[in-house]
């Protein structure tokens, strides 16, 4: 169902006033983490500032330490609604246990499936049940067909409204924390009529190669890009050593939306 065999028009997925996988580019941007509701204000305010609509963040943390702050669950995602709906915008943020995924449509505009659910098949059946868009990272080591596969689980179950997100893979490289496949980009374009983002922060997990990186996405046919933003990074309990600050964010726009790539 998500082969271009089937549809050749590209999927366009409409949410308030934002639209993805059509002819303007979409960036995604938000903290690793809810942490507070301050934390999620300031990071609200600065992307609404750049003129991003979508803000990300999660509430279910899959954390590879049991000891790691693992998220403030449900009640990230009602902060994530009462945030998003002061200031205008629309939300993403992980869901990691089926029995979530009904209740996490009353707060957010689309849930996200992580990396390391991409093949937990029993959530997405219960994506593919809901009406909710959903997004869907690429698996740390998933190959592309098992991707679309795991893409087209959800969409059989009835639900159609489904993004796809390279977000690196696993391989012997080390000077990135994962290794950005471009050429899924295009591949992804080719074989689905999906809409296509790409990860830069989890990707690279660096800050000092976003623009190119996410220049090069946007070249490759990419319909958005998706990057991490924190108030004060050193001090966030995720992900504290790729985040963006807000003046770094601010540089990152400016010279994204200035390449001429970002339609
Ligand atoms: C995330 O986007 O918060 C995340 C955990 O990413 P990934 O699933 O790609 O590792
Ligand atoms: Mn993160």
């Amino acid at each position: 169902l998500v082969s271009r065999k089937k549809q050749s028009a590209d999927t366009v997925i409409t949410v308030k006033d934002l639209s993805i996988g059509g002819a303007s580019s979409v960036m995604v941007a938000g903290p690793c983490s809810v942490e507070s509701r301050e934390q999620l204000r300031t990071v609200a305010a600065a992307l609404k500032e750049s003129g991003v609509k979508l803000m990300r963040g999660g509430a279910f943390k899959p954390r590879s330490s049991p000891y790691d702050f693992q998220g403030l669950g449900i009640e990230g995602l009602q902060l994530m609604k009462e945030v998003a709906d002061e200031f205008g915008l629309a939300t993403i943020s992980e869901i990691v246990d089926p029995a979530h995924i009904e209740i996490a449509g009353q707060y957010i505009d689309f849930i996200q499936i992580g990396a390391r659910n991409m093949q937990n098949f029993e959530l997405l059946k219960a994506a593919g049940e809901s009406r909710t868009p959903i997004v869907l990272k690429r698996g740390l080591a998933a190959t592309l067909e098992e991707f679309i596969l795991a893409a087209e689980y959800i969409v059989s179950r009835g639900n159609n409204q489904v993004i796809l997100i390279e977000r690196g893979i696993r391989t012997y490289e080390k000077w990135t924390r994962n290794t950005l496949d471009i050429s899924a980009v295009p591949i992804l374009k080719q074989e689905t009529h999906l809409p296509v983002l790409v990860d830069v922060t989890h990707s690279t997990g660096r800050k000092d190669i976003l623009v190119p990186c996410a220049k090069a996405a946007l070249a490759a046919g990419a319909d958005g890009i998706m990057v991490e933003v924190h108030p004060n990074p050193p001090t966030a309990l995720s992900d504290a050593d790729q985040q963006l600050d807000i003046p770094q964010f601010q540089k990152f726009m400016t010279d994204v939306l200035g390449s001429g790539l970002f339609k």
